[in-house]
This record gives structure tokens, C-alpha cells and sequence, in this order.
């Protein structure tokens, strides 16, 4: 075999940095755990000042789903997991789409055919080739066919696949960073299908091929990949090339027992977008679903993505599968929120406040604060502050407070005192509402409760409200004010 252009091929491959890859297949959302692995693999990368590649694994031609690869780079975009190579920018080492590479595998396959690693193989088709079931190796005809026989089947056009011929006798033995050794015996690892009847490869060759070509020296992936791990070793060690660093990590789970998923109902990272959790806190949080943060920062459970690029270190990685804990990203959602600046508060919350106030002349610029500090999600906006569009039908009951020592009867008295009193106000601003009301409270002796609670019952409609009587009447302006007082007082009398 002419051994040029896999020549050629290894002078293209970077050495001397780190370099990782982030290598989603385009099969639907983006899961948590596809967030966590790109994540950590970027952390790598970016710790180490190496390089962060972005690879599209489509050889599963079967499994793609529309509109996913948008989905997946909109996600890594917002996410601020920026690559440095990819099919979109580019880099030394493309194509980064494996459909694009698929002729290359070919030759990899024949040399390792050639090497004595693999070979033809003409059974009927497995179920699925991705994944070579309970194939059985020993039973397999194909395994020792002699090279005529092999360019006789070829020569009359029966399809094939090529299969991995793994050592009959002997263990091998992998290292993952965070499980240690692991030691398999070859006799329980199956001849996995490497080049399927297609022509392209399976995700189990593929990986190895381009993380090898690609100058991969991290790999980051779920643990669903560690029984395969030994498969790839011995792959590395056939072609004679040096193995990455291995790190698995464990699934995130639902609950003890389960692992999360989609199609039970568990959200993905667009899910919890439209649930109304900011960027920055599910990063965060899913930093911390499987790492946790070593020596003086172990106690730090805040981390902005530049801190966490400073903080993370792979010995940091648990094997043990984490919990997904929504109230826990409840906690991070809302400490983001009351972060956010004024400005970015408003343009996050905007959508949401218009969902439930129509009324351009509220003014959402002051209802956005109000709101700030009491969210856990986005999305329970609405219905906080649906009063100020709509004043609900609400019972004389709420007039009954017992701290503040209201009742119906009092509260009538209040209302009526408070409407002429705003009536003759021509200045309507948030100090000239408040020092009305609690001028009139002290030129009436009584306690401000008195006042304050009945005019913010009758403004909103509501038992609680974010803000105060003040800040509502303010934002409703004196209209709209006094036109709740006096159905209020119109309600409340007898
Ligand atoms: N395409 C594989 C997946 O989406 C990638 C696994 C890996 O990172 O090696 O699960």
C-alpha cells in the first residue's frame, strides 16, 4: 500500500497544544448532558489556551433530525462556547463534517485491513450496524476468509461491511481520568462494524479517525461510551497512533434511578430557555452537575464562564452520576436575576411583561424592578403583574388585614378620604403619591397601614403585589387610580 497520502495526512495534524472537540450528532436537542460535555471539553481547551473544535457527527443518516445542527450551534453561540475550528470557520484540519470526509475512511479502514485489524465482512445485514448487537465473532465466516475469496465477493459486487477484528486471547486495558484503569478481556468485546454498507462510518470508527487526524488530545463524552473504550484502543494501537486523554462522565440523572430524557419529559436546554432560565445560571449550574470546584474555591458555587475557565480542572470530575435538581436551578435563576443590571433586567423581562400588559401607557420600565428581586423564573412575570392591564375581580375580603387593622368597613372610610385628596393633586410622581397618602395618615392619626393597604387592594385587585400602594398608583397613573378607588368604593358599600 502507497503509503503517501497517509503521510500526508499526519503532517496536516497540530501537535504541541491542547486541543478538544465538542462532536454532537444532529439527532435533536440540545440535552443537558450534551451542555455539560461541550462545556467542559470548551473549560479544557480554554484553561490550557489550546484550541476547541466543533465536529458534526452525521454518519447515522438514519437518526438525523431537521433543523438540530442550527439548534446546536444557536445553543454553543448563546452559551458563549465559541470554537475555534469547525465547518462554519473552518481550520487546518477540515473537513469537520464527517459526511464530508466520508472517502477518507475508506482508506483507513483498508489499511487497517491490510495491517490484519479488520476485515470484509459479507453476512446479511445486523438490525443496525451502529451498533453490533450480539453479533457473534466466533460464528462469523468472514473472519478468515483468504484474500481471494475476499476479491472474489468484492468482484462480484456483494455488499459488505468491514468489521474490527478484535484479538481472539489477551485483555486490554484503557485509563479514563476520572474511573482509573479499566481492564476488559478481548474475548467479550465484539467485532464492532467500523465501514457500514453505505460507505460510511460508524460513529465507533469515525471517532477515532478524525479525534486522531484532528490532533484530539481530550476527549470528553458520556459514560455510555466507556464499553467501547477498549474497541478504541485497540484501534489506536493498530494504525499505531498515541491514545487522547480519556474522560468519561457520568450521566445526569432525573432521579436515583433514572437517567434524564427527553422523551420523558425531561427539559433540554431550549426547554429550560422557555421555562425562564437565563444562560449564565444553567451554565452555572450544569458546571457543577458532575465537577465541583477544588482547594479554596471549594466552598464557591457562583462561577461567571471566565471564572469558571480559571477554576476548572479535570481532576475536578466526579465518576458518580449527578441528580438534576430543578429547585437547585431555581436558586442559581434567581441570584442571576437580581444580578442582572437594570437595562439587561428589562430587555430579558420585556417579553414577558407585554405578555400580560398590552396598556402602552404603562410604563415597563417601572414595573421591571418591582419585579426583579421576586423571580425565581422568568416566565412567573405575567402573572405578577397582569393587574396593571387589568384590574381582576377580587373579594371585600382582601380589605380584612390583620396586622395592618383593616376591614371592609374602615377600608370604605380610607378609599373615601384618599379619592379627593388625589383628585386635587396636579403633580403624579412616586414622592407625590407617597407624601399624599402618608400626610393624610398623619393628619388623620392614623397608623399609614390603614391607608396603604386599602388603596393597594383597590388598585390591584390582589392579596400580594410586587411594589407597594405607592409605586402602583404611580405606574397606573392618577386615571387609572382614581378609577380603581372608586369601584372600590363602589364595591365596598353597603
Ligand atoms: N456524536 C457523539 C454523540 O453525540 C459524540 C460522542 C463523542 O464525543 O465522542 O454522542
Amino acid at each position: 500500500m502507497d503509503m503517501t497520502w497517509f503521510d500526508e495526512m499526519e503532517a496536516r495534524i497540530p501537535t504541541g497544544t491542547v486541543r478538544t472537540r465538542f462532536a454532537p450528532s444532529p439527532t435533536g436537542y440540545m440535552h443537558v448532558g450534551n451542555l455539560r460535555t461541550a462545556l467542559y471539553t470548551w473549560l479544557i481547551a480554554r484553561k490550557a489556551g489550546g484550541s476547541f473544535i466543533f465536529r458534526l457527527e452525521d454518519t447515522d443518516q438514519t437518526r438525523q433530525v431537521e433543523g438540530a445542527t442550527e439548534l446546536i450551534y444557536r445553543t454553543m453561540a448563546e452559551c458563549g462556547l465559541t470554537h475555534d475550528e469547525g465547518p462554519d470557520v473552518g481550520g487546518p484540519v477540515g473537513p469537520y463534517i464527517q459526511t464530508q470526509r466520508r472517502d477518507l475512511y475508506g482508506k483507513y479502514a483498508q489499511l487497517l485491513v491490510e495491517k490484519g485489524h479488520a476485515y470484509y465482512c459479507f453476512c446479511e445485514k445486523a438490525e443496525s450496524e451502529e451498533d453490533s448487537g450480539e453479533f457473534n465473532r466466533a460464528a462469523d465466516p468472514c473472519r478468515n476468509l483468504s484474500p481471494e475469496e475476499v476479491a472474489a465477493n468484492l468482484a462480484a459486487g456483494k455488499p459488505y461491511v468491514i468489521r474490527q477484528k478484535i484479538p481472539a486471547e489477551g485483555s486490554t486495558t484503557f485509563h479514563d481520568a476520572s474511573f482509573g484503569d479499566i481492564t476488559v478481556e478481548n474475548n467479550t468485546l465484539d467485532d464492532q462494524v467500523l465501514m457500514k454498507r453505505d460507505g460510511l462510518p460508524t460513529y465507533n470508527f469515525a471517532n477515532v479517525v478524525d479525534d486522531h487526524l484532528m490532533g484530539i488530545t481530550h476527549v470528553v463524552r458520556g459514560s455510555e461510551y466507556l464499553s467501547s473504550a477498549p474497541k478504541y484502543n485497540l484501534l489506536y494501537e493498530a494504525f499505531g497512533w498515541p491514545i487522547p486523554t480519556y474522560i468519561h462522565c457520568s450521566p445526569v440523572m432525573r432521579d436515583a434511578q433514572h437517567k434524564m430524557s427527553k422523551r420523558h419529559g425531561d427539559p433540554s436546554y431550549e426547554d429550560l430557555k422557555a421555562q425562564g432560565f437565563l444562560t449564565g445560571a444553567i451554565l452555572n449550574y450544569v458546571a457543577l452537575l458532575g465537577w465541583s470546584p477544588r482547594g479554596e474555591l471549594a466552598e464557591q458555587e457562583f462561577f461567571t464562564l471566565e471564572e469558571l475557565v480559571q477554576a476548572f480542572d479535570i481532576t475536578g470530575i466526579s465518576k458518580s452520576p449527578a441528580i438534576f435538581d430543578l429547585e437547585k436551578l431555581k436558586y442559581f435563576n434567581s441570584a442571576y436575576i437580581k444580578n442582572l443590571s437594570p437595562e439587561a433586567f428589562l430587555a430579558a423581562a420585556e417579553p414577558y411583561l407585554k405578555q400580560a400588559i398590552r396598556n402602552p401607557d404603562i410604563d415597563l420600565t417601572l414595573v421591571a424592578p418591582l419585579v426583579q428581586t421576586r423571580l425565581n423564573t422568568l416566565t412567573e412575570i405575567p402573572e405578577m403583574v397582569d393587574f396593571f392591564d387589568q384590574l381582576p375581580e377580587y373579594s371585600n375580603d382582601l380589605y380584612s388585614h390583620k396586622k395592618m387593622k383593616t376591614n371592609p368597613e374602615n377600608s370604605l372610610e380610607a378609599l373615601q378620604m384618599v379619592i379627593p385628596v388625589f383628585e386635587a393633586m396636579t403633580e403624579w410622581t412616586f414622592d407625590s403619591v407617597h407624601d399624599a397618602l402618608i400626610n393624610l395618615a398623619a393628619e388623620k392619626a392614623l397608623k399609614n397601614g390603614r391607608i396603604m393597604w386599602p388603596v393597594r387592594v383597590a388598585a390591584s385587585g390582589k392579596p400580594t403585589t410586587p411594589g407597594g400602594a405607592v409605586e402602583i398608583c404611580q405606574i397606573l397613573g392618577k386615571e387609572e387610580t382614581l378609577r380603581r378607588l372608586r369601584l372600590g368604593v363602589e364595591q365596598l358599600t353597603p
